[in-house]
């Protein structure tokens, strides 16, 4: 059913394994740069570059998701990838919500920039790359040269709106904090503490 009110969605994809600060703040600062209605955060089912490796449960990875964004205005997260069957592939999403939001709606897929660098890459790349906006965040020690070229090249290739955001920058990723929790530290500086709570109480990335 299209859901007709929403003007500009943003459509953050990840593993989430776990969700940290980084994720949450390029949310948020996405939101408040580009006027955005809301953003949803859609866990994958299966990342497809990342098939072989072993991660926390779908239910889980959702589950730290909606703890991590719950009660933040305009952040929601969306099951639409983990009730899927296969492979998450981004531009199945795309037409879903497509479908979901209707043809008037302005959607941005929100990424950081080792995701966007592989763009090209992903499955149906063409269909992608036209089908919907990117937004693109950068954290400490980013590719600037490289990402300036490929936004330039998919913008000439594919008339695709691409945008580099001003986000803030956070030095966070998913591995050091799974690394930091299974060596018993304290990640109350990379990670909600709700989320915190959630790993803690269900016994996740233990050794
Ligand atoms: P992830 O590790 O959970 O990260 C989610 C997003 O947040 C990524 O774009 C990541 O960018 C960004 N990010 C992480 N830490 C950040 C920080 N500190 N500051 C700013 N941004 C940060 O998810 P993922 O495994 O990379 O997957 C991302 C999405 O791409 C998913 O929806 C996945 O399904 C999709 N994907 C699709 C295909 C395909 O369709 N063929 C192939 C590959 C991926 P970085 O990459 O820069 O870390």
């Amino acid at each position: 059913m299209v859901e007709p009110t929403y003007r500009k969605v943003g459509v953050l994809g990840g593993t989430f394994d776990p969700i940290h600060l980084g994720h949450v703040h390029l949310a948020l600062d996405a939101m408040k740069e580009m006027s955005l209605d809301k953003v949803l955060f859609i866990p994958a089912r299966i990342q497809p570059f990342k098939q072989d490796k072993k991660t926390a449960s779908g239910r889980d990875r959702l589950a730290m998701v909606e703890a991590a964004i719950a009660g933040i205005k305009g952040l929601e997260s969306s099951s639409l990838e983990l009730d899927a069957e296969g492979v998450s592939y981004t531009y199945l999403t795309i037409r879903r919500l497509r479908e979901r939001f209707g043809e008037e709606c302005r959607m941005y897929f929100i990424t950081g920039t080792d995701a966007f660098l592989k763009i090209e890459k992903w499955r149906n790349a063409e269909e992608l790359l036209r089908s919907c906006g990117y937004l693109v965040g950068t954290r400490p020690g980013y590719r600037q040269r490289e990402l300036e070229e490929c936004i330039s090249r998919v913008k000439t290739r594919y008339g695709t709106e691409v945008r580099n955001l001003h986000n803030s920058r956070f030095d966070i990723s998913s591995t050091e904090v799974r690394a930091r929790l299974e060596g018993g530290g304290d990640c109350s500086d990379l990670i909600p503490e709700s989320v915190e709570r959630y790993i803690r109480a269900n016994g996740l990335y233990r050794e």
